[in-house]
């Protein structure tokens, strides 16, 4: 279900259509962002240059993890608490400097190819971008803007920055092909109305920003370029996804009638920041987070997060662009479990599909279906043993959990357990520090597991409901194609019915039962999720107050009584209607 199944604005004309990734309304004059990436000079260089240009790129280099130090330091001046998170991007942007293959290679096309420094880096990007396209995780697969932010610096240090044009006194709606944290910082944040871009989604550095900045933001806006002009006025509506251009003067009362009330929204959630996750009947809950990087992890500690529910291990092994060690891996479990102690960390094992680290030998017709996650690791048992070494290594240090993504039988949940006990062995023998008792678990998101649910539970500590994935499975839908974007239904009474025979289980067997997939952190569900018997929720940290705000309207008996209802329903149209009559949202 999206956010416009609740409402329908009243729009004007010229109206453009994105991804809405950080909520709220602006109304204001644009101005554009230009792209430095296609105005990099790039020649033919002869023996003789070689040298000359390797000194510019190694002089660029310096300059720019100077910057990127400095920047970390605004972030955090600028943005005060949400700084601290937003400033890990650039400590991300480091270590992707000190990662001697990036840049390796960008010298090493300079003396073979022998081309100019800014070309190669140009030539590096690309080869980059063209790994990236193949990843199909859409948070993953946006990290590609910060291997195209440092190369932004670069270029910009090699041939001087472009300027920001934009001669308007008040504040403006940004907007540009891609803004990579660099971009953003570089624009006073008094000066931003809104983001807007053509590239990009919701898990950009654009629109991570933007929300903590608490401005609206609207990416993936196709031809956006091609249909603005510096100096148009537009409203940026955040939650709806839309951007209205020159629009008539009624649009525009109306939109600031709502910005309004969305201020006025956003002023009472802070206050729910230290208050528990309870229901007016004092049913409490647990509200946790999913993380991906260390800025995610910062949001979920200052909106105070009952730990990390979902900890995706991923990114450092794309942006480190080779599989991490053990020592390199345990330092980054260890970094999370250390800051979220004395919370639980849960940290899942490594969920590639069809990525370079653990690639089938030859192109898959269904890589989705494929030599993918936990399925390849307990092939490549190697690679397995070494994450979870790191994951017991950093046990010593606060409370982790290990999960396991894409398990499809209880065959494979047993090979699983069987790892982690050599793997604490191993570890025993040689007399490595690590925390007992690890609980192990798994993630249920294929349709086998959800229906073996009783007997699952025999074999393992506790399950988190992956939705994201049991949708897609369930309903055989592509959760990324927007051909088929109509059938991914979560509200599909079969998912229901799953979710329910997983929660019942737990109950029976006394194993916890989390919901970590995105229909967690959206409000509309919650009554439903939580009459399906759900206590246990891991959501992005940026929707954590919004759970809280809707569990304060919520009760046990009322709850039970709609999914009991909903269970019954034939289609995820009428349970829909259901949820939208039984608890209207004034604010999204
Ligand atoms: C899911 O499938 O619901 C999930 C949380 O995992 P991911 O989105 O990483 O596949
Ligand atoms: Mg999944």
């Amino acid at each position: 279900m999206t956010r416009e199944a609740f409402k329908k604005p009243k729009l004007g004309e010229k109206l453009m259509k994105g991804i809405p990734t950080s909520p709220g309304v602006a109304m204001g004059k644009v101005c554009i962002h230009q792209d430095i990436f296609s105005h990099v000079p790039t020649y033919p260089i002869e023996d003789h240059q070689i040298g000359f240009e390797i000194k510019k790129l190694k002089k660029a280099i310096e300059e720019v993890e100077e910057a990127i130090r400095r920047d970390h330091d605004n972030v955090r001046r600028q943005l005060g608490y949400g700084g601290y998170g937003d400033a890990e991007i650039f400590s991300t942007h480091l270590s992707i400097m000190k990662d001697s293959h990036f840049l390796s290679e960008v010298f090493e096309k300079v003396a073979t190819q022998k081309i100019n420094a800014t070309a190669s880096v140009l030539s590096q990007i690309k080869r980059y971008e063209e790994v990236f396209s193949k990843i199909e995780d859409p948070y993953l697969k946006e990290r590609i803007l910060d291997i195209r932010d440092i190369g932004k610096r670069l270029i910009e240090s090699l041939i001087g920055p472009m300027e920001f044009d934009c001669p308007f006194n008040d504040a403006v709606i940004v907007a540009g092909l891609e803004l990579t944290p660099k971009d953003t910082v570089q624009i006073k944040k008094e000066r931003v109305l809104a983001f807007i871009t053509e590239q990009g989604g919701r898990e950009s550095h654009a629109a991570i920003l933007a929300r903590s900045m608490g401005i609206p933001a609207v990416l993936g806006i196709g031809e956006l370029l091609s249909r603005i002009q510096r100096g148009d006025f537009l409203i940026v509506d955040g939650n709806m996804g839309l951007v209205v251009i020159n629009p008539p003067e009624e649009v525009i009362q109306e939109y600031r009638r709502n910005q309004e009330k969305i201020k006025a929204h956003r002023r009472n959630l802070a206050s729910l920041i230290a208050s528990p996750a309870e229901t007016p009947d004092g049913q409490r809950f647990k509200l946790m987070a999913n993380i991906g990087n260390m800025m995610d992890l910062e949001f979920a500690i200052h909106y105070q997060a009952d730990g990390v529910g979902l900890f995706r291990t991923e990114l450092p092994f794309i942006i480190g662009g080779h599989f991490l060690s053990e020592e390199e891996q345990s330092e980054i479990y260890r970094k999370v479990v250390k800051r979220m102690s004395p919370k639980e960390v849960i940290i899942r094992t490594l969920d590639f599909g069809g990525d370079k680290f653990l690639v089938s030998l030859r192109p898959e017709k269904n890589p989705f279906l494929g030599y993918r996650s936990t399925r390849a690791f307990l092939k490549e048992k190697e690679m397995l043993k070494i994450q979870l070494r790191a994951i017991f290594r950093a046990s010593a240090y606060g409370k982790v959990k290990i999960l396991f993504p894409m398990v499809s039988s209880i065959e494979e949940v047993r090979q699983l357990r069987k790892v982690v006990k050599e793997v604490e062995n191993e570890l025993m023998s040689q007399q490595v520090d690590f925390g007992k008792g690890v609980p192990v678990g798994v993630m249920v998101e294929v349709p086998s597991l959800a229906i073996m649910a009783q007997k699952l539970m025999k074999e393992v500590d506790f399950v988190s409901i992956g939705t994201n994935d049991l949708v897609q499975f369930t309903l055989a839908v592509d959760r990324d194609n927007d051909l088929v974007s109509h059938l991914y239904q979560p509200l599909n009474p079969s998912i229901l019915w799953l979710i329910r025979n997983v929660v019942d289980a737990g109950n029976v067997h006394g194993k916890s039962v989390s919901i970590c997939g995105e229909i967690a952190g959206d409000p509309h569900y919650f009554p439903l999720l939580f009459g399906l018997g759900l206590r246990e929720f891991s959501v992005a940290p940026v929707a954590i107050l919004e759970i809280k705000e809707i569990a304060r309207l919520v009760t046990r008996e009322k709850t039970t009584h709609i999914a009991e209802k909903a269970l019954e329903m034939d289609s995820s149209k009428e349970i829909e209607r259901l949820i939208m009559t039984s608890y209207p949202l004034k604010h999204t």
